[in-house]
């Protein structure tokens, strides 16, 4: 049974795991690039690691949710990475959205160590991070898989296995295609009944209930008439998700021509220096294109 556990990557992701992992009971180590965000799970209880190598001594189990793949190659394989410390018998479990051969290398790796190893990434945001509903899928050995199910019971709502390693950061871009596309809709759809002179809060509220509703547009849709871009799900990290689907829908020579439109609009509205801001911040750039703006109004 796992007890002790070690989480690197303390940001929006990770910061809710970790909090969970301790609220769960779980003895935890934690290690964040920027120590000062260690600082309230030291308040609570967790051991403060000074390097991955360091984190990764004597526990059960190793978890991570970083920024991509240049993160988890910096973070798993670098100078006192926890390749450097990890040893025969512990497993690890990378919760970031990277590419699958991403996936695949570390596995690779983590065999050459005796350590066993799960792609786990996550759908939901920061807020189903911290009230740890996050919809979790794995990849891995499936007794592996079995041995760490509670604890990822302890962060998300649903939990799917998906076999062999790579193929759950492979379902992560393809839900992520449809997230990405879901946005573009949403931001066009604002913009043209806007346009239209729709009254938006009424267009809203048809969104909730029509069949083509979604939590996502309910949430995004009516932060965007708020005009509140506060970020759960950074448009840069969508920017670089998008740059994953891409390479990932290549590889396998699989049309995605309406992802390549996302793009575009996700660059525009980074180059207009929305990067930081939430995802649902595209609509800048089919706005900026439109010349309008979406606000919420009454008509009539
Ligand atoms: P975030 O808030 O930006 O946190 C990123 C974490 O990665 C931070 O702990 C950051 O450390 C660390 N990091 C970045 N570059 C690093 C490097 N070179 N070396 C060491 N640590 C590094 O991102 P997030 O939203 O939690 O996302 C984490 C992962 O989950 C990403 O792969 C993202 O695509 C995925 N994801 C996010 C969401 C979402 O809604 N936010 C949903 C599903 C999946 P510092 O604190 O030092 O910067």
């Amino acid at each position: 049974m796992i007890k002790t556990i070690s989480y690197l990557g303390l940001g929006t992701m990770g910061g809710g795991m970790a909090s969970n992992l301790l609220k769960a009971g779980y003895e935890l180590t934690v290690w964040n690039r920027s120590g000062e965000k260690c600082e309230p799970f030291a308040r609570k209880g967790a051991r403060l690691a000074e390097s991955p190598a360091d984190a990764v001594r004597d526990v059960d189990l190793v978890m991570y949710s970083l920024s991509n793949d240049q993160a988890v190659e910096e973070v798993v394989f670098g100078a006192k990475g926890i390749l450097s410390g990890i040893k025969e018998g512990q497993i690890a479990v990378d919760m970031s959205t990277v590419l699958p051969a991403t996936s695949l290398r570390e596995q690779e790796a983590y065999i050459k160590h005796g350590v066993d190893f799960l792609d786990a990434p996550v759908f939901g945001s920061k807020q189903e991070s911290a009230d740890a509903k996050l919809w979790i899928m794995a990849a891995g050995n499936k007794a592996i898989f079995e041995k760490v199910k509670p604890v990822l019971e302890h962060l998300g709502q649903t939990v799917h296995y998906f076999g062999k390693n790579g193929n759950a950061a492979a379902m992560k871009l393809v839900g992520n295609l449809i997230v990405a596309l879901e946005l573009e809709a949403l931001a066009e759809g604002l913009v043209l009944a806007q346009k239209a002179g729709l009254d938006l809060s009424t267009v809203m509220e048809v969104v909730k209930v029509a069949d083509f509703r979604s939590p996502l547009l309910v949430s995004n849709g009516q932060n965007i008439l708020k005009r509140d871009f506060s970020p759960s799900f950074a448009l840069k990290l969508m920017l670089k998700d998008a740059g994953l689907i891409e390479r990932f829908g290549n590889s396998l020579e699989s049309p995605i021509p309406a992802l390549r439109i996302v793009q575009k609009n996700l660059e525009l509205a980074v180059a207009l220096g929305f990067g930081e801001e939430n995802a649902s911040a595209i609509i800048r750039a089919v706005e900026k294109e439109a010349g309008v703006g979406v606000k919420a109004r009454r008509v009539g």
